[in-house]
């Protein structure tokens, strides 16, 4: 099961014209069994962390969050997470360390000059894990993880779990220069190779790429072509542009459906569905 909680990127982005698709930066859950794996920790892991009170109380548990990269956008929810703060939970961080290490990157938001909480207030058990080798696992499941295109340091993660596969590939910038193709190519075609699901970067249409090399992120048109050529079932658009409203992400999806040959389906990630698999 997938559920979105945060869909948008660069900065959340509330109001009446970001109704359906939403409006908080990256935060994706995904429940393999008894296992809770969170991809990204943007403002939508506040809501997340909301119903996960709702469900389980104060029962401990374990919280697996993987951070693609530290751009704000991933980040800025943890403060707000519910769970790091209640006794006995587990918040196990996952990423890589890039100038600094990801838990002085993920802490340092909770210096008392931005943010009036501090991290020895959290009472939950917090870890940080670098990633070094793939892939790795968390119980039964089984992640890879590869490099991005980005102007910082981003993973595209790959979950396999009883036969099933979804990638999460945000931050990440696919475009015609032979370089990056090449790149790509090799990390990224491995990484969505006969993916279930692909949750990718799709932040811009074609037109709008064009004057945005360089900036870390894809066409939508971009991420069709090598979701076709790697033999991707479901694509689900996501960090939508915060200046993208609904109806024009409905008409960015609607212009570059003919592109989109079945088997293979495209759909806008929305905040608050689920996914079943
Ligand atoms: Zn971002
Ligand atoms: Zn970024």
């Amino acid at each position: 099961m997938i559920r979105f909680w945060g869909t948008r990127g660069s900065i959340p982005t509330p109001g009446v014209y970001y109704l359906k698709y939403g409006g908080n930066t990256p935060c994706v859950e995904m429940r393999c069994g008894e296992s809770i794996l969170i991809f990204d920790a943007g403002s939508g892991l506040r809501e997340l962390g909301a119903s996960l009170i709702h469900e389980f109380g104060g029962s401990p548990r374990d919280y697996h969050i993987l951070i693609s990269h530290t751009h704000w956008d991933h980040i800025q929810g943890f403060p707000f997470f519910h769970m790091a703060y209640l006794p006995g939970n587990r918040v196990r961080f996952y990423g890589g360390n890039s100038v600094s290490t990801l838990e002085k990157l993920i802490f340092g938001q909770m210096d008392r000059e931005y943010f009036p909480v501090t991290v020895d207030e959290l009472a939950s058990d917090v870890t940080f894990h670098t990633l070094s080798e793939s892939p790795f696992n968390i119980g039964d499941v089984t992640i890879h993880f590869t490099h991005l295109i980005h102007p910082a340091l981003s993973l595209g993660f790959r979950v396999e779990y009883r036969g099933k596969t979804v990638v999460y590939a945000t931050d990440s910038e696919i475009s015609d220069d032979p370089e990056i193709e090449r790149i790509n190519e090799r990390n990224v075609g491995a990484l969505i190779r006969g993916a279930d699901v692909l949750i990718a970067d799709c932040q811009y249409t074609e037109e709008e790429y064009r004057h945005k090399v360089g900036w870390g992120h894809s066409s939508i048109n971009k991420v069709i072509e090598i979701a076709s050529r790697y033999g991707v079932k479901n694509v689900f658009a996501f960090h939508h542009d915060p200046l993208c409203t609904d109806e024009q992400l409905d008409l960015m999806l609607d212009r570059v459906r003919p592109l989109v040959k079945a088997p293979m389906r495209l759909h806008g990630a929305r905040e608050k569905t689920t996914v079943y698999l």
